[in-house]
């Protein structure tokens, strides 16, 4: 294997793997590292229709990147540069994925039709099916594989090197650190530039609708300084786990599995004791009328507590502090469902749907039979068995800074793309994920391919330095800790004190114990089998990441944002969200000035601290749109 390459990408989703094929395009010679390409996000999730966002491309409806790129930082906290960006490359990131076979439903006159998503006024949404990103990655692959691009699999990067800051320079990206996932060897390799596509932070919580192979790797870039920006702003939603070839099968129960209105029971842990909890905080029609409206607003939302997000914490009330487990009835009807006296909303709903009748499977099989189709190749019949639920982790709308050419904020020739990329704001509209990475692929692909990455001669020190870098093996004294028991450690500390609800005291406290954890297994030894080892590896670099993340919540809740989007922060001056709650479930009400700043956080591995600031968003430009100018403007060659 070559110890030195000029560009890496890493990760093999499906914004790592259009890095690869736009580089590519434009005459370099990427090469991938991953740990495999059935592993992560992109090829293992779904949803009911899973969603990707583009300009407006059907009927008379006008559209433009100025108006998508207005509907983008709506929601507050986002940068306008990049919302702008987004919106212009989302045909041509559309049209690579047309032409690439992906199957987005086009009608007889070639149009390429929407629908409207959550925070979309205009219909720009689409979606290949439930697999959307699976057809995406297929596409890309089969790409980089006819093309012949090298990947290297299965390799797992365990730390980026980088070369310290030098006078105005900035601390730069010099290569890596990996391991083979099977063998345990461990490479170093050269690299001018890195596309970092590591995708989201799956590993950091307990209960989560990430598959269960996407762990996220943002704490390598965070421990070498490489700014991040709006950590704390994560989507969180109820979804499904069920037991599926010795692992889970998660799944958003968003759509239609809500809408249908199905039984909503608890159980003590053994099956026993049934009861429908929902109809002692909500009596009479209410319930129909959120339940249903669960189905399209799938995060749970602050601002919707009087609506359907209520269900959310109902459902998360009576999981964790009742200990009972909850799951989706489709056999029977929920008690008291009457559909005369349903709400207009669901009862019109389901009424044009053909729906209005019978029992929640025969709505869903009348509505959207492929959604009972999907759990049945996973296993689950929902004609005759329930479907076991929790309020999870989805989505990380922050991630590492990035500027207009997402190369980092601080760290040259790091190119973060993807989900492990902060450019969403404090919500985005559903399916922007899928275009920010294919957007960012362009963007990062043109600006390394722009440009000489000059090499300097103290780089092979430094990855002489970090190969050799000592790893306590099993071999040195001392106890190996279960890498089992510390991740569900942190994992578990995330969930309680990061997730949805968050308090000042609670994450203070989180803080301090992941710091203790990071402490005593940065000073423990590696076990030597493989798999452990690597895994042991894994914990450190996501604990790592743990602790800016709490550092940037901390810093978020007493800079005194309130509640927003998917986090609630308690408040004891606050009213109760309702009366049957725990009386401390009060929502500190939202300080609305902070959607006009983003908040950076940044861990300076030469003083070991970390620091946050907010920072006034960038809005959106209004560049040159005269024709002649930019015509005169552009370079004489065109790209290939
Ligand atoms: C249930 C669910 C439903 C969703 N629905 C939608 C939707 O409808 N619309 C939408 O836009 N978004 C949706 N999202 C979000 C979207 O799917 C993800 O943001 C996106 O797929 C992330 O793509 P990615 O390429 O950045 O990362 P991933 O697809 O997660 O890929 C990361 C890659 O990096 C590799 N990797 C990680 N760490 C390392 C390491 N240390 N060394 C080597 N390789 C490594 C992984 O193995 C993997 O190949 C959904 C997410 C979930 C969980």
């Amino acid at each position: 294997m070559k110890q030195h390459t000029s560009v890496l990408v890493i990760g093999s989703g499906a914004a790592g793997l259009a890095a690869a094929l736009r580089l590519h395009a434009l005459g370099a010679r990427p090469v991938i590292i991953t740990e495999g390409v059935r592993l992560g996000t992109s090829v293992n999730a779904g949803s009911d229709k899973q969603t990707y966002y583009k300009l407006g491309l059907t009927g008379a409806q006008s559209d433009s990147p100025a108006l998508m790129a207005a509907g983008y930082t709506a929601g507050g906290s986002a940068d306008g540069r990049l919302a702008l960006i987004e919106s212009a490359l989302s045909t041509r990131a559309f049209f690579q994925l047309v032409e690439l076979g992906v199957a987005f439903p086009k009608n007889d006159c070639g149009e390429y039709v929407g629908y409207k998503t959550d925070h979309d006024p205009r219909s720009r949404a689409t979606s290949a099916g439930p697999y959307t990103s699976r057809d995406m990655c297929r596409a890309l692959l089969a790409e980089v594989r006819r093309r012949r691009i090298r990947v290297l699999a299965p390799w797992m990067v365990t730390r980026l090197i980088t070369a310290a800051q030098q006078g105005d320079r900035p601390r730069r990206v010099v290569g890596v650190v990996m391991v083979h996932r099977k063998t345990a060897r461990r490479r170093v390799l050269r690299a001018d530039a890195i596309v970092f596509a590591v995708g989201g932070p799956g590993g950091l919580y307990r209960a989560s609708v990430y598959p269960e192979s996407q762990f996220g790797a943002i704490g390598l870039a965070l421990a070498e300084g490489a700014e991040a920006v709006s950590l704390p702003e994560s989507q969180f939603g109820l979804a499904s786990f069920t037991p599926w070839r010795g692992g889970e099968f998660r799944w958003n129960v968003s759509g239609t599995y809500m809408q249908v209105l199905p039984r909503v029971v608890s159980t003590d842990q053994e099956g026993g004791d049934q009861r429908e909890f929902l109809t002692e905080f909500l009596p009479g029609g209410e319930l129909f009328r959120r339940l249903f409206l669960k189905g399209y607003q799938w995060p749970f939302d602050a601002a919707k507590l009087s609506g359907s997000s209520l269900i959310d914490m109902l459902v998360f009330h009576e999981n964790v502090c009742r200990r009972r487990r909850v799951f989706l009835d489709y056999r029977s009807n929920p008690a008291g469902l009457d559909f005369s006296a349903l709400d207009s909303e669901p009862r019109d709903y389901l009424s044009r749907s053909g729906a209005l009748f019978g029992t929640p499977i025969e709505r869903l099989a009348a509505m959207n039979p492929k959604a009972i189709a999907l759990y049945r190749d996973h296993g689950v019949d929902l004609a005759k068995e329930m479907l076991e639920i929790r309020l999870c982790a989805q989505h990380n709308n922050g991630g590492l800074a990035v500027d207009p050419w997402w190369e980092s904020t601080s760290v040259e020739g790091l190119f973060p793309i993807g989900e492990v990329a902060g450019t969403h704001g404090v919500t985005r509209p559903g399916g922007s994920a899928l275009n920010a990475g294919q957007v960012g692929a362009i963007r990062a692909a043109e600006a390394i391919t722009q440009r000489t990455f000059p090499r300097h001669k103290e780089d092979a020190r430094l990855c002489r330095a970090a190969l050799k870098e000592p790893v306590p093996s099993a071999r040195a004294a001392g106890e190996i800790p279960d890498w089992r028991r510390q991740r569900r450690e942190f994992q578990d500390r995330m969930t309680r004190f990061a997730g949805h609800l968050r308090s000042q005291d609670g994450c203070a406290e989180a803080l301090r114990h992941a710091r203790a954890q990071y402490e005593s297994l940065s000073a423990s030894p590696l076990p030597d089998q493989p798999l452990c080892r690597c895994e042991s590896l894994r914990n450190r670099q996501l604990l790592f990441a743990q602790i800016i993340y709490l550092e940037a919540i901390l810093s978020q809740i007493t800079s005194g944002t309130g509640s927003r989007a998917s986090s609630l922060v308690l408040s004891p001056e606050a009213e109760p969200i309702h009366p049957k709650l725990p009386g401390q479930w009060r929502a500190a009400p939202e300080d609305k000035k902070f959607r006009s700043l983003r908040l950076f956080t940044r861990f300076d591995p030469d003083t070991g601290r970390c620091e946050n600031r907010w920072e006034q968003c960038p809005p959106i430009p209004e560049p040159d749109r005269w024709f002649e100018s930019v015509w005169a403007k552009q370079p004489r060659k065109t790209n290939p």
